[in-house]
């Protein structure tokens, strides 16, 4: 057994002082008043004790991306995450042509099965989120307009084990039988890169969508006469609201409007492409341009084009702009991200039985140690 000790555990309804937590072959085992003899001490130096976060969108960085469908990327994209605190992601492909994504796919399903092996130091992959190919060209944003798609799902049907999240547009042509297929067999959709009008993101959320992806960006906007995409992902309570919580893809002053409007429900992100934390300058991808200026990534006509965002940092930049309780807003990185996946029996909170994925950080919630399955990985 291995005890975290000297502490504040960060629990989803609060924090807990005085105890300590304790865990074994991989596992959480539970609060306890003091480490037993025999057991292996972990000092957390009066810091505090957090779940794991776990990243529901992030396609890549420092040069490597879930597009390029590569497993030797994937492994070490999930052992550097560790020490941005992430210790479960869905590695997310862009639009990309059926037989491209298809390769990604079998990538993700790789890195799924030998995640769970002793020799893969870092976070788990717990499937694919696919952000396209079946979105609306109106609203491609970062995505490849060439490679959208009109939603099929017997293309999506040998991948149902995989693909754990899709981004769909719900207005076009055969999405709504689309969502209604994929939901039956386990895919959870997103609503996003969608032009829809709010009467067609509503008949979406009822032929099954639960999530929006990067709330606010390639949607149609909240307005008073049309609410939109956006007014449907903030009033309909089944649906989980991504959000990009770098400061700049959505304006702060809209933070504790989200947390009013979401509460548990609001999911943050970090949309990372491969293009982040590379030093500033043009990168070409596919024929295509992103300038890298400092966390600010874009195309050369002033679109946003992905985020340098890391998790660890979506906690402190939200934390800062609404003054919400550490606890609160770590449940929005951890536990209901994993939720929104229906991974929360494993993952997202330190409660008996869940693996035990941990992190130790600081007051200001710097990542000091982090644990995946119970093993150290950062
Ligand atoms: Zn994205």
């Amino acid at each position: 057994m291995k005890c975290i000790v000297n502490g504040t555990i960060l629990l989803p309804d609060g924090p807990v002082c005085g105890k300590a937590l304790a865990f074994e072959n991989g596992r959480v085992v539970g609060l306890i008043d003091a480490a037993p003899a025999g057991a292996e001490r972990i000092d957390a130096a009066g810091g505090i004790v957090s779940p794991g976060l776990v990243d529901v969108h992030c396609h890549g960085f420092m040069g490597m991306d879930a597009s390029n469908g590569r497993i030797d990327e994937l492994r070490e994209m999930s052992r550097r995450m560790a020490k941005w605190g992430v210790t479960a992601w869905l590695p997310t492909t862009m639009t990309l042509m059926w037989p491209t994504l298809e390769r990604c796919f079998g990538a993700i399903r790789a890195a799924q099965a030998q995640c769970l092996s002793a020799d893969w130091a870092g976070a788990q992959v717990l499937g694919c989120h696919a952000e396209g190919p079946f979105i609306n060209a109106r609203k491609k944003g970062a995505q490849d307009g060439a490679a959208i798609q009109t939603p099929d799902f017997e293309k999506l049907r040998p991948w149902t084990d995989v693909v754990r999240l899709m981004t769909v547009a719900p207005e076009v042509e055969g999405a709504l039988p689309f969502i209604r297929e994929a939901t039956a067999n386990g895919v959870f959709i997103s609503m996003g890169h969608t032009a829809a009008t709010a009467g067609e993101a509503l008949a979406g959320v009822e032929a099954g969508v639960s999530h929006a992806t990067h709330t606010f960006n390639a949607m149609t906007p909240l307005t008073h006469r049309e609410p939109g995409v956006v007014g449907v992902a903030l009033s309909d309570s089944r649906v989980y609201c991504e959000l990009i919580a770098d400061t700049f893809h959505v304006d702060p002053m809209l933070y504790p409007l989200m947390v009013r409007q979401k509460g548990d429900r609001l999911v943050l992100i970090t949309d990372s492409i491969q293009e982040a934390h590379q030093p500033d300058g043009p990168y070409e991808r596919d024929g295509q341009t992103i300038i890298v200026n400092g966390i600010r990534l874009r195309f050369p006509n002033g679109t946003i084009a992905g985020s340098a965002l890391t998790m660890d940092l979506a906690v402190r930049n939200f934390r800062a702009h609404t003054g919400l309780p550490l606890h609160e807003v770590v449940n929005m990185a951890s536990l209901y991200p994993a939720r929104s996946v229906g991974a929360d029996g494993e993952k997202g909170s330190l409660e008996p039985g869940k693996d035990a994925d941990i992190l130790i950080t600081d007051a200001d919630f710097n990542i000091r140690a982090t644990f995946v399955r119970g093993e150290r990985a950062f």
